[in-house]
């Protein structure tokens, strides 16, 4: 594989010319600019672990495809351990970052793609598993990185694809030709778009007959000159613009993924970057697959969150001299408690994968469904116990610029302080942390990342196999179980 290090992977960025836009203005270098930069270096550390001894055994692998060594992000599952190597390596990277390293959403869509190519190719008599295996073996080699793309703007929600007013609510296909297809539309809310070699477009709802323009899967260069994206906004965003590095809170990787809208007008796609023009039937199995995927990965990548967070606050509860009172380790009990058990989900899920007819490995989907769910509610309980131990300063703090300032700054020193011997700067560097951590745009991604918590409810209910439970029920009362009904 080419790309073997952080170093080489953020140099890689600067040989790419993607159009990205934030807050009206353009972005030249994403590796070098205060908002995106942070996000590159997070991204970065998934190339770094492969350098890592420790952790070599889980970033590298060996690809079904050509038998050479490649990266874990680029692999597609072949076994229970894939499963469970892809889990370790997502939590060891949220200790390393504390934040998303954004590079899952590729590698879901990658081995939901593949799956799912698989069986229409064997339906359909089409051949776009060989140009899938194509594409992948280039990605492998060159070890680049990329963005899954699903979720489209949807425009009005009552309405399916096609019976949007306006078409490109939803990406799809706008001409046929001999050589490839041309796509309109827009992908939002896409961790990693700007810092992204390529990005793998998936439709994001099953379909129906009428929808055929949408029913597309393929590939596209993130450059590709028919591509705008623009880079949204997170919280304290401004905070970055003077590169405050306390006032940042996490300077080096920040708060969230970094998310981008990816507008597509007319971009052509040659035909062996299609994996998908039409096949309605199979939308859904596609959506199901990558959405089970990532929703296994927040039990992993949260949980190294937490345990980052976990380590702030206890570390602030010793520097501020509250660490010995039993509430606060209760507390700090309650935090370990919460995080273990959605890596248990995480694990479980990984545990119970399951073959599918391409070989490829799937997780176990209603308990990936749990795992997710269970994020949007024991992250914010895990903010809550981290704020609840952090103190009420947390929301006052003075600035870095009143800390360094020769005027005022003692006073910050003086009655920002905690226990004797720890400089007064430790104390609001930590308490910064834990602002960006429990902060309004990374919880908003728990809730939200991987599909809102109504969609994994609908799923959790689908595969909930009622029927079974009332045989269940009706058997140990003697009733008769054929009455059953779903
Ligand atoms: Fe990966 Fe987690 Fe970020 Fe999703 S939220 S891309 S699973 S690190
Ligand atoms: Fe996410």
């Amino acid at each position: 594989m080419k790309l073997i290090n952080g170093a080489e992977y953020i140099e890689s960025l600067r040989n790419l010319n993607p159009t990205i836009y934030y807050k009206g203005e353009k972005i030249d270098d994403v590796t070098r600019h205060p908002a995106t930069a942070p996000h590159v270096r997070a991204a970065a550390m998934t190339y770094a672990l492969a350098s890592d001894e420790e952790h070599k055994d889980l970033a590298v692998t060996t690809s079904h495809l050509t038998g050479r060594t490649i990266g874990r992000f680029t692999h597609v599952h072949q076994n229970i351990e894939d499963l469970m190597k892809k889990i370790k390596m997502l939590r060891v990277l949220g200790q390393k970052t504390g934040t998303c390293f954004q590079r899952c959403v590729g590698l879901d869509g990658i081995n939901a793609t593949y799956s799912v190519v698989f069986e229409i190719d064997e339906k359909l008599g089409t051949d776009y598993l060989e140009r899938l295996k194509k594409w992948l073996t280039y990605i492998q080699d060159e070890n680049l990185m990329v963005v899954g793309a699903m979720t489209d703007p949807k425009g009005d929600r009552s309405k399916g694809p096609a019976d949007q007013p306006d078409p490109d609510q939803y990406v799809h296909i706008v001409e046929r030709r001999d050589d490839g297809i041309v796509i309109r539309g827009a992908k939002l809310h896409m961790t990693g778009a700007v810092n992204s070699h390529e990005i793998l477009i998936m439709p994001t709802t099953a379909m129906d007959e009428r929808s055929k323009d949408y029913a597309v899967i393929c590939a596209i260069p993130a450059d590709d000159p028919g591509i705008t994206m623009i880079f949204g906004r997170q919280a304290s965003d401004d905070r970055r613009d003077k590169m405050e590095r306390i006032d940042v809170g996490k300077p080096s990787f920040g708060a969230v993924g970094g998310e981008a809208v990816i507008v597509f007008e007319d971009v052509f796609v040659p035909t062996e970057r299609v994996f998908m023009d039409g096949e309605t039937d199979f939308t859904g199995a596609l959506v199901y697959r990558f959405a089970a995927h990532h929703r296994a990965n927040y039990g992993a990548c949260k949980t190294g969150l937490m345990d980052v967070l976990t380590g702030a606050v206890s570390y602030l509860a010793q520097i501020q001299g509250t660490a010995r009172a039993s509430h606060v380790k209760d507390k700090i009990t309650e935090m370990i408690h919460l995080s273990e058990t959605l890596y248990c989900s995480s694990i479980a899920c990984s545990a119970e994968g399951w073959p599918t007819p391409s070989g490829a490995y799937m997780v176990d989907t209603m308990l990936a469904n749990v795992c997710k769910q269970n994020v949007t509610r024991f992250h914010f309980e895990i903010a809550r116990l981290a704020l609840d131990l952090a103190g009420g300063f947390i929301a006052t703090l003075p600035s870095e610029y009143d800390l360094e300032s020769e005027e005022i700054g003692h006073l910050v020193r003086k009655y920002f302080s905690g226990v004797e011997g720890i400089p007064t700067e430790t104390r609001i560097k930590i308490a910064r942390m834990i602002e960006a951590m429990t902060g309004g745009t990374a919880l908003v991604e728990s809730m939200h990342g991987a599909g809102s918590p109504q969609a994994q409810r609908v799923m959790i209910f689908r595969e909930g196999e009622l029927d079974k439970k009332i045989k269940l029920a009706k058997s140990l009362l003697g009733l008769p179980v054929r009455e059953n009904k779903k």
